[in-house]
């Protein structure tokens, strides 16, 4: 039999999935990916081919109340009965924060999962969903080895100045520094931008991640130096539905003057920000892309989020010294044609010149001329959840064995 990893990626009413072959040598390869959707409702599961094909799906309805256990006891029993020969050896979780503790992905034991569970104020809006799956699997499939895959630990070489915030120093003690996220995304784009551009990889390259959630990396010789999100997934780039980085006497005024209790700012800085907030119309950003021409609140959160993008470059750039090349990725940065070609418009003045055509068609490279090059790179986080998966099992077969 075959044996083949699931990779997670759990939200608050959502459980994606992947699933990947494990290889002895190369890296693993995906055999197919779904997703359940509406959790705790009318929930629907999908799951697809490589090529996109619909191979089963199944909906229930809102009074069936499929919570996280069921799905993903779906998901094993699926597994089981439509892939018989293949065998399910190991679980990878997407876990949002690893703290200061964790700089690598770690195979999940008791204190493992106690340590992260200290970590839950610090990203509560994320990591009790991720935290779930993993008690879920160690209750109902004692001995299946989970790795955890963190978004923050690709950043944790930065200089110690580049993390810090100007608070006093017993704050910082409590880890109340910058952290930044989408790491396996910026790893994944690392780990391939040799085979678009050698000399690149080896230089200094910004990073946009533009998607529902959204930030920058600074990249030299592809370790992470700088980055937008800090301390919270809320910081840096205006996003779908977050404000992005705020000054922080506003959160003084919302809860002093405008009476709001923590829990309400904190949904309006999460959930009522960002493109939604200042368009009024929606987070999505195909949706502004029709509408800016007659509404004049999608074009302002349009163009405020492009300003913000500009704007947030010219700083990594100077956390840089310069800058080599600009990487496009995630949902916006992938497919939207406007927003690269407005951001890279905004840095003609640092020598950026777009490639038209190559724009248009989504191309590869994306710029022209002798400047800084600009780039389209497909992300490819559970390919980085996976590997990392499959490389802790390596390490920790290789530990039971010696
Ligand atoms: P998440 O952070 O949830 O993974 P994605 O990376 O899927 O988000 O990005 C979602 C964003 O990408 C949305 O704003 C969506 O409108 C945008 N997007 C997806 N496809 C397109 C497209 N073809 N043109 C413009 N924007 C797109």
């Amino acid at each position: 039999m075959t044996p083949v990893f699931v990779v997670l990626n759990a939200g608050s009413s959502s459980l994606k999935f992947q699933v990947f072959e494990a290889r002895d040598e190369g890296q693993p390869c995906m055999v197919f990916k779904g997703l359940f959707e509406g959790l705790g409702g009318p929930a629907h599961f999908v799951v697809k081919g490589t090529d996109g094909a619909i191979l089963d799906e199944m909906t229930w309805s809102a009074g069936d109340k499929l919570g996280h256990e069921e799905a993903l006891m779906h998901l094993v029993t699926w597994l089981r009965q439509h892939q018989e020969d293949r065998k399910l050896v190991a679980i990878g979780h997407r876990v949002v924060h690893g703290g200061e503790a964790f700089s690598r992905p770690v195979l999940v034991d008791e204190a493992v999962l106690q340590s992260l569970e200290t970590l839950v104020p610090l990203a509560p809006l994320h990591q009790p969903h991720n935290l779930e799956p993993i008690r879920i699997v160690r209750r109902r499939i004692p001995g299946m080895p989970q790795v955890a895959c963190f978004d923050t630990a690709f950043h944790q070489g930065q200089s110690d100045i580049a993390t810090m915030f100007a608070l006093p120093r017993e704050m910082r003690e409590r880890g109340v520094r910058r952290y930044g996220f989408h790491g396996l995304s910026y790893d994944y784009i690392a780990s391939v931008l040799k085979d678009y551009d050698p000399k690149l990889a080896k230089g200094r390259v910004v990073v946009a991640h533009l998607g529902n959630g959204a930030s920058l990396c600074a990249l030299k010789d592809g370790a992470s130096v700088a980055t937008t999100m800090g301390f919270s997934a809320l910081d840096g780039l205006p996003m779908g539905t977050r404000c992005g980085a705020l000054d922080a006497a506003v959160v003084f005024y919302m809860l002093r003057e405008m009476k709001l209790s923590p829990e309400q700012a904190e949904r309006m800085l999460y959930t009522k920000s960002g493109l939604l907030g200042v368009s009024g119309l929606s987070n999505d950003m195909r949706t502004l892309r029709s509408k800016a021409a007659t509404d004049s609140d999608a074009k302002s959160a349009i163009d405020l989020f492009v300003y913000r993008i500009v704007r947030e470059i010219g700083s990594l750039m100077a956390a840089l010294g310069g800058i080599d090349g600009l990487v496009f990725t995630a949902g916006i940065g992938e497919n939207d044609v406007a927003t690269r070609a407005e951001v890279i418009a905004g840095l003609n003045w640092a020598g950026f010149a777009l490639d038209e055509a190559a724009n248009q068609a989504g191309g590869r490279q994306i710029s022209s001329g002798a400047g800084p090059t600009a780039w389209i790179i497909p992300t490819n986080e559970e390919l980085v959840i996976a590997r990392q998966t499959q490389g802790v099992l390596g390490a920790a077969s290789a530990r039971i064995a010696s």
